[in-house]
């Protein structure tokens, strides 16, 4: 701990954000960082408390007290080489992730947390601004193949440690470029996608092989995969979307939310959205979707949800309404709601900061159109019970929104059922392939990582994920590994 009085002496400071009428005129992000001489004196606001629990709300296990103390004695190579040491992708979580460390900094028990999140990605940008990071190249090449199914966080946590162990690692996806959601869900308001171009460099430089346009089980039988490789990883994601079930969702103006951010994210990047159905199973007959100049209605308030409010807007909508089932949380800080259970606070994302009005306690009770094409959404009020967590419908609270666009945002089944199927491999009620403390699925040799096997979750789960899975892969291959566990980080060594 460098200042022992730096959470005294400075307050928060976020990284400024552009103001939000001139952020929606483009895609791009728009948080401006902080300069050097404010982010070290956020660093001195940790207080490197005995048990620091945000060490362990991190589920990568980030080493952040020691970090934030040498952000703050402009240590930084330091900084970034802790960091890399247990995230292989500091820029994705620095960019995306919900933070759950700031949630458990016991500063936030009556001051704002340190803000880990900023400072996480301030590292990691300093290292590629001065070339600090050189591809993870093995010492020595076993003799052994692994391939990857799926270039998603996962997929590809897995396969930057496989290659440093040094193992032959191929990565293959059915998208025609790597990143999973991070590249085609995720909005480029929150991560542009040079950031995961950048990054791929560096793991190709190291030895590893991207197979891209590769759809297992279609283009490639599973046969074949395992005939060529030594092992293999699925990480293959949780994408299938939950529906509603009420009148009218058949309706033309009615589709997934990631229908319409993947298109969003296609069109970006150039690519022909009519290639969606590549890429994300379950996608409806590829119309192109628009909500430039409409009423848009944005069901299920969860952070897809707050993707859809965002891309909305920069597309022109007339109006963004979210419709979310759930009362209106608390905007006060509740002390026992407090780490290590999840803080029932208000969550107001940027997108929501953008133009959204928001219905809580609101549910869907029929989708209206007229000749097929959607025209509007009737809904009524529930009335919670908070100590039974029972609902009933409000009478007398039926209410009709005007709706030319809605985005179904409800979240996501569990894995596509195909992969699993080809294999044969035991699946859990969610269709979440069920592995064993190893990662290892019902047969030998395949393993499984990420969403597929946790379900719909977050990008610094999946790496931890593909982190893990890495470890077993290594000493399932050579009878014992050297790879780090979570947390396992490398202070000594530097
Ligand atoms: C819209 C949206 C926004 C999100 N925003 C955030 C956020 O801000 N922060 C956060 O932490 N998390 C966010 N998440 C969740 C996060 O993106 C996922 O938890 C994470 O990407 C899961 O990683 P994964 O590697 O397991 O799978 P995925 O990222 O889903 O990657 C799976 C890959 O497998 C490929 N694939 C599938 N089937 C096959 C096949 N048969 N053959 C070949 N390839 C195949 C797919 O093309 C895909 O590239 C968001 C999710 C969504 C949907
Ligand atoms: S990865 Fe997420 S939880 Fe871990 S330190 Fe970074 S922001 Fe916090």
């Amino acid at each position: 701990m460098g200042k022992p009085s730096g959470f005294k002496e400075f307050k928060r400071k976020d990284a400024r954000a552009l103001e939000p009428e001139e952020r929606i005129k483009h895609s791009r992000e728009f948080l401006v960082q902080l300069p050097t001489k404010e982010l070290r004196e956020q660093g001195a606001r940790c207080m490197d408390c005995g048990i620091p629990f945000c060490h362990a709300g991190c589920p990568l296990g980030n080493q952040i007290p020691d970090w934030n103390d040498l952000v703050y004695r402009d240590s930084w190579k330091r900084a970034s080489d802790l960091l890399h040491s247990t995230n292989n992708f500091p820029e994705f979580t620095g960019r995306t992730c919900p933070a759950p460390c700031e949630d458990s900094c016991v500063l936030a028990i009556n001051e704002p947390a340190v803000t880990i999140k900023n400072i996480e990605n301030a590292i990691v940008e300093r290292a590629f601004e001065e070339k600090w990071l050189e591809p993870i190249v093995p010492l020595r090449r076993t003799s052994k193949r692994v391939g990857i199914v799926g270039s998603g966080p996962a997929g590809l946590a897995c396969a930057e440690q496989l290659n440093a162990a040094g193992h032959s690692v191929t990565v293959i996806d059915r998208a025609t470029k790597a990143g999973g959601l991070l590249r085609y869900g995720i909005p480029d308001f929150k991560l542009e996608k040079w950031v995961i171009d950048r990054r791929l460099e560096l793991m190709e430089s190291a030895g590893i092989e991207f197979r891209l346009g590769t759809f297992i089980g279609q283009d490639v039988t599973v046969e074949a995969l395992e005939d060529e490789f030594d092992t293999l990883v699925l990480a293959v994601g949780a994408s299938k979307p939950r529906s509603l079930t009420v009148p009218g969702v058949d309706l033309k103006g009615v589709h997934f939310a990631m229908e319409f951010l993947a298109q969003q994210n296609l069109r970006l990047e150039g690519e022909d959205t009519d290639v969606l159905q590549q890429h994300w199973w379950g996608a409806g007959d590829a119309a192109e979707i628009s909500a430039s100049g409409k009423s848009v209605i944005v069901i299920g308030g969860g952070d897809t949800g707050s993707d859809c409010v965002g891309v909305s807007n920069r597309q022109g909508a007339k109006s963004v309404q979210q419709f979310q089932y759930r009362p209106m949380p608390s905007t006060e800080h509740e002390p026992l709601l407090s780490w290590p259970f999840y803080p029932m606070r208000l969550q107001t994302s940027s997108s929501h900061e953008e133009g959204c009005d928001r219905a809580w306690s609101t549910s869907s009770v029929e989708l209206l159109g007229e000749g097929g094409l959607l025209t509007s959404v009737s809904t009524v009020e529930l009335r919670w019970d908070a100590a039974s967590g029972n609902m009933e419908a409000v009478k007398g609270t039926e209410k009709v929104w005007p709706a030319d666009l809605v985005l179904l945002a409800i979240g996501f089944i569990g894995p596509e059922p195909t992969l699993a199927e080809a294999f044969q491999l035991e699946c859990d009620e969610r269709g979440c392939v069920i592995a064993n403390s190893n990662f290892e699925t019902n047969k030998s040799g395949v393993f499984v990582c990420g969403d597929m096997r946790r379900g719909q979750s977050l990008v610094v789960w999946a790496i931890s994920e593909g982190r893990e899975a890495a470890r077993h892969v290594d000493a399932y291959l050579t009878g014992s590994t050297r790879l780090p566990t979570k947390g396992e980080g490398d202070l000594l060594s530097l």
